[in-house]
């Protein structure tokens, strides 16, 4: 199988040729048809299988084309001052949450480089960083959103920062890291956050391991249908 083949958006294959990628990699190869068939997704999947890009490029994909009539509020930036309550909330279409800063960065990076020259905003958020930076990096407008469990929870309790009313896929990064590290409580709260009535979130969940706490928290949140990668 090649990109080529994948039905990709044309600004998405563009991008993907300039990242160098010219196959998938087997967790791509199951991942892309999946997502593009509507389906919530389970992945075991390890660091440095591509599990990342697995993803990033048929959810950005499909986003893509439909950027036009998605996008967020673009406020002008010049009007935002510290101290002062921007006017908007950051709405963004795919969350991703994953254990720490050090994959949150990672996976911006790769964020950033496929939404290159689209419509879509990717935005990254982690315990530890400046919080007024980044509400107004995030008052800037952004549509793909990247962050830990912990500050993510902080800026959905927060007045006028984020809200995921708009949310279309919810990606659970590293899953098992995060239960280890006892998210569990705000893992469930962002799961459950999002426009649950319309049921129009897909979630995909990664981990390298499937303990039953993890096992729980598909269970809870993902269709009955879900397809399992392994
Ligand atoms: P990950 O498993 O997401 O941490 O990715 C591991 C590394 O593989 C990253 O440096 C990616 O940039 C790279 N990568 C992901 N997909 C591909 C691909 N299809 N071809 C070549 N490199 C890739």
């Amino acid at each position: 199988r090649k990109f080529e083949d994948a039905g990709l958006h044309p600004a998405m294959l563009e991008n993907v040729k300039l990242a160098g990628y010219a196959v998938p990699t087997p967790i791509q190869q199951y991942c892309l048809p999946a997502v593009f068939k509507g389906y919530d997704i389970v992945a075991c999947a390890q660091t440095g299988s591509g599990k990342t890009a697995a993803f990033l490029i048929p959810v950005l994909s499909r986003l893509m084309g439909k950027a036009k009539k998605l996008a967020a509020p673009r406020p002008n930036p010049v009007t935002f001052q510290p101290g002062i309550t921007p006017p908007v909330r950051a709405e963004p279409l795919v969350l991703i949450v994953c254990p720490n800063r050090e994959l949150a960065t990672q996976i911006f990076d790769e964020a950033r480089r496929f939404c290159y020259r689209t419509m879509l905003r990717p935005c990254v958020v982690y315990g530890g960083g400046p919080v007024v930076e980044q509400i107004m990096q995030l008052a800037k407008g952004c549509d793909v959103l990247i962050g830990t469990p912990g500050r993510l929870c902080d800026f959905i309790n927060r007045p006028h920062v984020l809200t995921l009313k708009r949310l279309r896929y919810m990606i659970i990064d590293e899953a098992d890291e995060m239960l280890h590290s006892d998210w569990e409580t705000e893992l469930n709260n962002i799961m459950s956050g999002g426009d649950q009535e319309e049921g129009n979130i897909k979630y995909m969940m990664f981990s390298a391991t499937f303990p039953k706490e993890a096992r729980a928290l598909a269970g809870k949140h993902l269709a009955n249908d879900h397809v399992r990668i392994r």
